[in-house]
């Protein structure tokens, strides 16, 4: 127990059934840190995982979606400001596949208007927030196909300052521990084999696995999870051993760049602990087009290379999820949705398949 996890120094860990359980505990520690707003409100982006909304919803709170800037994950900090009335309790900031939103311009915002900065890290590790407490609380995920896979379960991180009146509210969960048997490691060890031999998008549509799924769920319960530390070192340590592949991508791909191809890694600060410390849960691209887009994901296909569509909608588009919002348009993250690509980044992909990468979406622009 000795062993310190990276944000320990800021924040209070409580685990819970899963990362939209942890969120939406999160949404309620804002709801009632402004009990007096009737119809609270949370900023979500308008793409993103179906669970976002389900956290929220789940606490009778509204999602208000912020569209994107333009060729990036991040929300528009114009459309957030724009977004923002009395009634926003707080601002989900959510990563997406390794990059953390950027925190310090959303920290401020919120600052300024008395909301919660929620930092969503389910899709990177370690979040932003360890390094500086920016986040009011930080949500991890523990589900197949995260950085640290334990099949299941939530974090919450909790700043200290907050952590005691959190947590003592908490307490109305039920709590259940982690129960991990033999059976519980060959399913995880079956999980990451398919991961790594089955093409992604063929993954993608077997239910059971439970990844790339754009459904909306309803979240149902609540529960607090007991989970074993030296569990979730050793699944820490484990996304460590993987390649910091995404930077080899970076190199390759770079001529694409001139074709109006991003790779949004590139724009990573580069002297920034994400450049030197992290690592991809998939490396994401965006093609010149759409047409271009399906294009290198078939040709990708083809030749082995596990090439995914993402999500391949904005939010407001998934099934079941438009009901929870009030009517808005979301173009630019409409047009990341129909241009983003991802690659695989585990620890199964060698420079001969960015080589091979690099090759077919040069021959892809000529054509
Ligand atoms: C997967 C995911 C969640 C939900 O986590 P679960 O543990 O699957 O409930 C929340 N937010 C983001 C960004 C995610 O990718």
């Amino acid at each position: 127990d000795s062993l310190a996890l990276p944000w320990e120094k800021f924040y209070r860990s409580e685990y819970m059934g899963s990362g939209t359980q942890a969120l939406s505990f999160a949404v309620a520690i804002a709801i009632q840190g402004k009990s007096k707003t009737p119809d609270p409100e949370v900023i979500i982006p308008a793409y993103g995982c179906p669970d976002l909304v389900a956290a929220v919803v789940a606490q009778n709170a509204r999602p208000v979606l912020v569209d994107l800037v333009p060729n990036s994950p991040y929300m528009s900090d114009v459309g957030i400001r724009k977004a923002i009335t009395s009634s926003t309790v707080a601002l989900v900031a959510v990563g997406f596949l390794g990059m953390s939103e950027r925190l310090n311009l959303l920290a401020e915002i919120c600052a300024e208007n008395n909301i919660l900065l929620i930092e969503d890290s389910a899709q990177c590790f370690p979040p932003a927030s360890s390094y500086k407490p920016f986040a009011d609380c930080i949500v991890l995920s523990f589900g197949r196909g995260k950085p640290i896979n334990l099949m299941g379960g939530g974090g919450l991180l909790l700043r200290r300052s907050m952590a005691e009146e959190a947590i003592s509210n908490l307490r109305r969960y039920p709590v259940k521990a982690l129960t991990i048997g033999k059976a519980w490691f060959v399913k995880r060890k079956i999980f990451n084999l398919l991961l790594a031999r089955i093409p992604y998008y063929m993954l993608e549509k077997i239910p059971l696995l439970g990844i790339g799924d754009t459904r909306f769920h309803k979240l149902q319960h609540l529960f607090r999870l007991r989970i074993p530390k030296n569990l979730l070192l050793a699944g820490i340590h484990s996304f460590y051993s993987r390649p910091q592949i995404h930077l080899r991508y970076n190199t390759e791909l770079k001529v694409l760049n001139k074709f109006g191809w991003r790779c949004l890694t590139n724009d990573l600060d580069g002297g920034s602990w994400q450049a030197s410390n992290h690592r991809m849960l998939r490396y994401p691209v965006l093609a010149p087009s759409m047409d271009m887009r399906e294009r290198a994901v078939d040709a990708l296909y083809a030749a082995g290379i596990g090439a995914s569509r993402f999500y391949g909608q904005s939010l407001d588009q998934v099934d079941g999820v438009s009901e929870w919002l009030t009517r808005g348009d979301y173009p630019v993250a409409k047009d990341f949705a129909a241009r983003l690509f991802t690659l695989p980044t585990h620890e199964d992909v060698r420079s001969a398949d960015v080589f091979l990468v690099a090759e077919i979406l040069s021959g892809l622009r000529q054509g």
